[in-house]
Protein backbone atom coordinates (compact mmCIF):
# COMPACT_ATOMS: atom_id res chain seq x y z
CA UNK A 1 0.00 0.00 0.00
CA UNK A 2 1.53 2.69 -1.19
CA UNK A 3 1.82 6.20 1.35
CA UNK A 4 -0.85 7.93 0.04
CA UNK A 5 -3.35 5.28 -0.06
CA UNK A 6 -2.93 4.94 3.72
CA UNK A 7 -3.46 8.20 4.58
CA UNK A 8 -7.27 8.52 3.34
CA UNK A 9 -10.14 7.52 5.65
CA UNK A 10 -11.40 4.10 3.75
CA UNK A 11 -7.85 2.54 4.35
CA UNK A 12 -7.08 3.96 7.16
CA UNK A 13 -10.50 2.85 8.89
CA UNK A 14 -9.95 -0.49 7.99
CA UNK A 15 -6.79 -1.05 9.85
CA UNK A 16 -7.97 0.95 12.71
CA UNK A 17 -11.47 -1.02 12.91
CA UNK A 18 -9.38 -4.32 12.94
CA UNK A 19 -6.80 -3.01 15.90
CA UNK A 20 -10.21 -2.24 17.86
CA UNK A 21 -11.58 -5.27 17.29
CA UNK A 22 -8.23 -7.46 18.43
CA UNK A 23 -8.19 -5.17 21.78
CA UNK A 24 -11.94 -6.74 22.58
CA UNK A 25 -13.75 -3.63 21.70
CA UNK A 26 -17.45 -4.48 20.60
CA UNK A 27 -17.57 -0.28 19.02
CA UNK A 28 -14.63 -0.59 16.91
CA UNK A 29 -16.41 0.60 14.01
CA UNK A 30 -18.16 3.23 14.95
CA UNK A 31 -14.94 4.41 17.67
CA UNK A 32 -12.82 4.46 14.29
CA UNK A 33 -14.47 6.36 12.42
CA UNK A 34 -15.16 9.29 15.54
CA UNK A 35 -11.53 9.43 16.57
CA UNK A 36 -10.43 10.14 12.80
CA UNK A 37 -13.34 12.79 12.38
CA UNK A 38 -12.33 14.42 15.68
CA UNK A 39 -8.81 14.51 14.36
CA UNK A 40 -9.87 15.75 11.52
CA UNK A 41 -12.05 18.42 13.04
CA UNK A 42 -14.77 16.77 11.14
CA UNK A 43 -17.68 14.51 12.06
CA UNK A 44 -18.56 10.85 11.15
CA UNK A 45 -21.09 11.91 8.25
CA UNK A 46 -17.96 14.47 7.26
CA UNK A 47 -16.09 11.66 6.47
CA UNK A 48 -18.14 9.98 4.60
CA UNK A 49 -18.97 12.90 2.33
CA UNK A 50 -15.27 13.45 1.50
CA UNK A 51 -14.07 9.93 1.37
CA UNK A 52 -10.99 11.30 -0.84
CA UNK A 53 -9.87 13.74 1.33
CA UNK A 54 -6.31 13.06 2.19
CA UNK A 55 -5.75 13.00 6.52
CA UNK A 56 -2.52 15.27 6.51
CA UNK A 57 -0.15 14.10 9.16
CA UNK A 58 -0.84 16.36 12.27
CA UNK A 59 -4.12 14.36 11.97
CA UNK A 60 -2.55 11.37 11.50
CA UNK A 61 -0.49 11.73 14.44
CA UNK A 62 -3.48 12.49 16.25
CA UNK A 63 -5.69 9.44 15.54
CA UNK A 64 -2.83 7.72 16.13
CA UNK A 65 -2.30 8.52 19.74
CA UNK A 66 -6.38 8.53 20.07
CA UNK A 67 -5.89 4.78 18.88
CA UNK A 68 -3.77 4.05 21.14
CA UNK A 69 -5.15 5.32 24.03
CA UNK A 70 -8.97 3.35 22.73
CA UNK A 71 -7.01 -0.14 22.42
CA UNK A 72 -6.20 0.37 25.94
CA UNK A 73 -9.77 1.01 26.69
CA UNK A 74 -9.88 4.34 27.59
CA UNK A 75 -13.56 5.15 27.73
CA UNK A 76 -14.32 7.19 23.87
CA UNK A 77 -15.73 10.40 25.56
CA UNK A 78 -12.24 11.19 27.42
CA UNK A 79 -10.89 10.71 23.94
CA UNK A 80 -13.27 12.85 21.95
CA UNK A 81 -13.18 15.15 25.23
CA UNK A 82 -17.08 15.51 24.48
CA UNK A 83 -20.30 13.44 25.07
CA UNK A 84 -24.15 14.47 23.88
CA UNK A 85 -26.60 14.27 26.26
CA UNK A 86 -30.20 15.26 25.52
CA UNK A 87 -28.68 17.51 22.65
CA UNK A 88 -26.29 19.11 24.43
CA UNK A 89 -22.72 18.85 23.70
CA UNK A 90 -20.98 18.44 27.68
CA UNK A 91 -17.26 18.42 27.65
CA UNK A 92 -16.11 15.68 29.61
CA UNK A 93 -12.36 14.09 30.73
CA UNK A 94 -10.71 12.40 33.01
CA UNK A 95 -11.92 13.35 36.96
CA UNK A 96 -16.06 13.36 36.02
CA UNK A 97 -19.05 11.16 35.28
CA UNK A 98 -19.23 10.24 31.49
CA UNK A 99 -23.28 11.38 31.38
CA UNK A 100 -24.87 7.90 30.72
CA UNK A 101 -28.32 7.60 28.33
CA UNK A 102 -30.53 6.35 30.76
CA UNK A 103 -29.92 9.55 33.13
CA UNK A 104 -32.24 11.11 30.12
CA UNK A 105 -35.01 9.25 32.00
CA UNK A 106 -34.43 11.58 34.95
CA UNK A 107 -34.16 14.67 33.14
CA UNK A 108 -37.91 14.02 31.20
CA UNK A 109 -39.36 12.73 34.61
CA UNK A 110 -37.76 16.47 35.63
CA UNK A 111 -39.14 18.29 32.57
CA UNK A 112 -42.99 16.82 33.17
CA UNK A 113 -43.15 18.11 36.60
CA UNK A 114 -41.77 21.43 35.81
CA UNK A 115 -43.50 23.49 34.02
CA UNK A 116 -41.53 26.97 32.29
CA UNK A 117 -42.47 28.73 34.98
CA UNK A 118 -40.02 30.67 37.78
CA UNK A 119 -39.33 27.47 40.01
CA UNK A 120 -36.09 26.22 41.93
CA UNK A 121 -34.56 23.05 41.14
CA UNK A 122 -31.76 21.45 43.14
CA UNK A 123 -29.28 19.24 41.55
CA UNK A 124 -27.23 17.16 43.38
CA UNK A 125 -24.02 15.72 42.46
CA UNK A 126 -23.74 17.24 39.38
CA UNK A 127 -21.00 16.07 38.06
CA UNK A 128 -20.48 17.81 33.96
CA UNK A 129 -23.35 19.25 34.92
CA UNK A 130 -25.33 16.71 32.47
CA UNK A 131 -29.37 16.81 34.48
CA UNK A 132 -28.51 20.70 35.79
CA UNK A 133 -27.90 21.88 32.34
CA UNK A 134 -30.74 19.91 30.30
CA UNK A 135 -33.55 21.54 32.69
CA UNK A 136 -31.96 25.07 32.73
CA UNK A 137 -31.67 25.00 28.64
CA UNK A 138 -35.22 23.44 28.10
CA UNK A 139 -36.71 25.62 30.53
CA UNK A 140 -35.79 29.23 30.94
CA UNK A 141 -37.63 30.25 34.13
CA UNK A 142 -36.00 27.68 35.65
CA UNK A 143 -32.92 28.88 38.52
CA UNK A 144 -30.94 25.40 39.19
CA UNK A 145 -28.68 24.73 41.95
CA UNK A 146 -26.02 22.64 41.48
CA UNK A 147 -23.61 20.65 44.37
CA UNK A 148 -21.15 18.66 43.67
CA UNK A 149 -18.15 17.57 46.16
CA UNK A 150 -15.66 16.74 43.40
CA UNK A 151 -13.10 19.66 42.59
CA UNK A 152 -12.48 17.98 39.47
CA UNK A 153 -16.00 17.61 38.35
CA UNK A 154 -16.62 20.76 38.96
CA UNK A 155 -14.31 22.02 36.85
CA UNK A 156 -16.35 20.49 34.21
CA UNK A 157 -19.29 21.71 35.33
CA UNK A 158 -18.02 24.80 35.70
CA UNK A 159 -17.15 24.69 31.69
CA UNK A 160 -20.41 23.27 30.54
CA UNK A 161 -22.51 26.03 32.13
CA UNK A 162 -20.26 28.57 31.06
CA UNK A 163 -20.19 27.04 27.16
CA UNK A 164 -23.59 26.90 27.29
CA UNK A 165 -24.02 30.04 28.59
CA UNK A 166 -26.13 29.25 31.67
CA UNK A 167 -24.14 30.89 34.35
CA UNK A 168 -26.55 33.00 35.70
CA UNK A 169 -29.13 30.19 36.34
CA UNK A 170 -27.27 27.09 37.44
CA UNK A 171 -25.27 28.27 40.13
CA UNK A 172 -22.50 25.83 41.00
CA UNK A 173 -22.25 24.65 44.74
CA UNK A 174 -18.90 22.74 46.37
CA UNK A 175 -20.18 20.03 48.66
CA UNK A 176 -21.07 16.78 49.91
CA UNK A 177 -25.16 16.47 49.38
CA UNK A 178 -26.64 18.97 51.82
CA UNK A 179 -24.37 21.25 53.38
CA UNK A 180 -23.92 23.10 50.72
CA UNK A 181 -27.03 24.53 50.31
CA UNK A 182 -28.14 25.84 53.72
CA UNK A 183 -27.25 29.56 53.80
CA UNK A 184 -29.13 30.06 50.51
CA UNK A 185 -33.03 30.62 51.68
CA UNK A 186 -33.87 27.79 50.06
CA UNK A 187 -35.22 26.03 52.66
CA UNK A 188 -38.79 24.63 52.43
CA UNK A 189 -39.11 26.52 49.02
CA UNK A 190 -37.72 24.03 46.77
CA UNK A 191 -39.99 22.45 43.61
CA UNK A 192 -37.73 20.00 42.49
CA UNK A 193 -34.92 17.90 43.98
CA UNK A 194 -32.98 15.82 40.76
CA UNK A 195 -30.50 13.33 42.03
CA UNK A 196 -28.37 10.63 39.59
CA UNK A 197 -25.87 9.90 42.72
CA UNK A 198 -23.66 7.10 43.13
CA UNK A 199 -25.26 3.90 43.66
CA UNK A 200 -23.06 1.01 42.69
CA UNK A 201 -23.10 -1.33 45.37
CA UNK A 202 -19.37 -1.17 46.60
CA UNK A 203 -19.00 -4.88 46.71
CA UNK A 204 -20.17 -5.05 43.46
CA UNK A 205 -17.70 -2.60 41.93
CA UNK A 206 -14.87 -5.05 40.88
CA UNK A 207 -17.99 -6.25 38.60
CA UNK A 208 -17.74 -3.14 36.42
CA UNK A 209 -16.58 -3.22 33.02
CA UNK A 210 -12.94 -2.26 32.86
CA UNK A 211 -13.37 0.70 31.36
CA UNK A 212 -15.73 1.85 33.77
CA UNK A 213 -13.76 0.77 36.58
CA UNK A 214 -10.33 1.74 35.80
CA UNK A 215 -10.60 5.09 33.98
CA UNK A 216 -14.18 6.83 35.46
CA UNK A 217 -14.13 8.19 38.89
CA UNK A 218 -15.16 5.76 41.16
CA UNK A 219 -16.59 8.71 43.76
CA UNK A 220 -19.06 8.74 41.18
CA UNK A 221 -20.42 5.19 41.30
CA UNK A 222 -19.88 4.07 44.99
CA UNK A 223 -23.08 3.70 46.65
CA UNK A 224 -21.21 2.07 49.69
CA UNK A 225 -22.34 -1.69 50.80
CA UNK A 226 -25.70 -2.06 49.13
CA UNK A 227 -25.62 0.78 47.12
CA UNK A 228 -27.90 3.04 48.79
CA UNK A 229 -25.88 5.63 51.23
CA UNK A 230 -26.53 8.18 48.88
CA UNK A 231 -29.89 7.91 48.34
CA UNK A 232 -30.65 7.46 52.21
CA UNK A 233 -28.83 10.70 52.80
CA UNK A 234 -31.43 12.87 49.84
CA UNK A 235 -34.55 11.13 51.39
CA UNK A 236 -33.42 12.37 54.55
CA UNK A 237 -32.31 16.02 53.49
CA UNK A 238 -34.88 16.40 50.69
CA UNK A 239 -38.08 17.18 53.09
CA UNK A 240 -36.24 19.73 54.71
CA UNK A 241 -35.64 21.62 51.14
CA UNK A 242 -38.81 20.86 49.49
CA UNK A 243 -41.91 23.13 49.27
CA UNK A 244 -45.00 21.07 50.38
CA UNK A 245 -46.18 19.40 46.66
CA UNK A 246 -42.50 19.58 45.53
CA UNK A 247 -40.94 16.08 44.30
CA UNK A 248 -37.93 14.17 44.25
CA UNK A 249 -36.31 12.50 41.27
CA UNK A 250 -34.08 9.86 42.25
CA UNK A 251 -32.17 7.75 39.51
CA UNK A 252 -31.54 4.31 41.01
CA UNK A 253 -30.23 0.87 40.06
CA UNK A 254 -31.41 -2.47 39.30
CA UNK A 255 -33.37 -3.90 42.23
CA UNK A 256 -33.66 -0.68 44.58
CA UNK A 257 -36.83 -0.14 43.76
CA UNK A 258 -38.32 -2.20 46.97
CA UNK A 259 -36.16 -1.00 49.15
CA UNK A 260 -35.76 2.33 48.25
CA UNK A 261 -39.81 2.64 48.39
CA UNK A 262 -39.83 1.65 52.04
CA UNK A 263 -37.46 4.23 53.13
CA UNK A 264 -39.47 7.13 51.53
CA UNK A 265 -42.60 6.11 52.81
CA UNK A 266 -41.13 5.58 56.35
CA UNK A 267 -40.11 9.16 56.64
CA UNK A 268 -43.91 10.16 56.20
CA UNK A 269 -42.93 13.22 54.41
CA UNK A 270 -43.78 11.72 50.89
CA UNK A 271 -46.58 10.76 49.45
CA UNK A 272 -46.22 6.76 47.89
CA UNK A 273 -43.42 7.00 45.40
CA UNK A 274 -43.97 6.28 41.81
CA UNK A 275 -41.48 4.09 39.94
CA UNK A 276 -40.33 4.73 36.28
CA UNK A 277 -38.56 2.08 33.96
CA UNK A 278 -36.09 2.53 31.46
CA UNK A 279 -35.35 1.49 27.77
CA UNK A 280 -34.07 -2.47 29.19
CA UNK A 281 -37.15 -2.15 31.36
CA UNK A 282 -35.27 -1.56 34.65
CA UNK A 283 -37.21 0.59 37.48
CA UNK A 284 -34.81 3.40 37.08
CA UNK A 285 -36.20 6.65 38.48
CA UNK A 286 -38.33 7.35 41.83
CA UNK A 287 -40.08 10.03 42.18
CA UNK A 288 -41.30 11.12 45.47
CA UNK A 289 -44.21 13.80 45.97
CA UNK A 290 -43.80 15.77 49.22
CA UNK A 291 -46.62 15.68 51.29
N1 LIG B 1 -25.62 3.79 35.51
C1 LIG B 1 -24.27 3.97 35.90
C2 LIG B 1 -23.39 2.82 35.44
O1 LIG B 1 -23.85 1.72 35.32
C3 LIG B 1 -24.12 4.13 37.39
C4 LIG B 1 -24.58 5.49 37.76
C5 LIG B 1 -24.47 5.80 39.20
O2 LIG B 1 -23.87 5.14 40.04
N2 LIG B 1 -25.10 6.86 39.49
O3 LIG B 1 -22.24 3.01 35.14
Amino acid sequence: MSAVATSRPGPLLRTAIGRLRRAGLATARQDAERLLAESLGTTRLGLYLEPDRVVPPDALDEFRRLLDRRARHEPLQYLVGWEEFRGLRLRVGPGVFIPRPETELLVERALALLPDRPARAVDLGTGSGAVALALAVARPAVSVWAVERSAEARAWARANIGGLGMGERVRLLAGDLWGSLAGHGLEGTVDLVVSNPPYIPAEQLAELPEEVRAHEPLEALDGGPGGLAFHRRILDGAPAFLRPGGFLLLEIGEGQAAPLGELAEAGRAFEAPVFHRDLPGIERVLEARRR
